[in-house]
């Protein structure tokens, strides 16, 4: 599956907004974003025209798409799914978005990031309900706990991310057990729960052309 093996830096100044892709470096005065906010390439400081509805519905899909480390086939398997729940489609793709685990470990403070999250996942760091799951797209349900293996307790990088976590904070949908590196999924976040920018109405209007 082609990925994008680019600077991901790029990706913030590309769609305008602070994606926090690179953990800690994200808050920290090296952040990319923060020193040069303008759309990268030769041409970027000139190039914030006019911009068609196509384009600004297009835009906002590739901006959520890529905070949470999609491909195009991903997302849009994710928002067939959330189309065919009942309720606002909107709503469901990021609620079933932030239900993957690769997102859940990283809320919880076990990675700096949800590429990481992807990549400790698949290395099976973590185990849902005492079994290990290696699939970053497994989806978590209510009551769920979510787990460190005991081998990779001493892991550096994950006893790292759990300190770093104090400056973000847990979403009040999950909660940590910091001492035991345990998270219970206390329910599904609401819309008010998911703070980034995100105008999801917009990516249901552009794939319902
Ligand atoms: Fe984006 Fe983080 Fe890079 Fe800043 S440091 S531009 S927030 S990925």
């Amino acid at each position: 599956m082609a990925r994008y093996t680019g600077s991901v830096c790029r990706i913030c100044r590309r769609e305008n907004l602070k994606l926090f892709l690179k953990g800690d470096r994200c808050h920290s005065d090296k952040c990319a974003f923060d020193r040069r906010s303008y759309v990268p390439g030769e041409h970027g400081q000139r190039r914030r025209g006019k911009t068609s509805d196509y384009g600004i519905q297009l835009r906002e899909k590739q901006k959520v798409k890529r905070m949470y480390g999609l491909s195009e086939k991903q997302f849009h398997l994710s928002f067939q799914d959330a189309d065919r729940q009942k309720g606002i489609t909107g709503t469901n793709l990021l609620v079933i978005l932030e239900r993957r685990l690769d997102s859940v470990v990283y809320r919880l403070g076990f990675t700096n990031s949800r590429t990481q999250g992807r990549h400790f996942v698949r290395h099976n760091h973590f185990m849902v309900n005492g079994k290990r799951v290696n699939i970053p797209s497994y989806r978590v349900k209510v009551g769920d706990q979510i787990s460190v293996g005991e081998k990779s307790k001493k892991v550096q990088a994950i006893n790292g991310a759990l300190e770093a976590v104090v400056r973000r904070g847990i979403p009040q949908w999950l909660d940590l057990d910091k001492n035991e590196m345990l998270g219970t999924i206390k329910s599904f976040p609401v819309r008010d729960d998911l703070t980034m920018p995100m105008q999801e109405q917009l990516i249901v209007e552009l794939y319902s052309k």
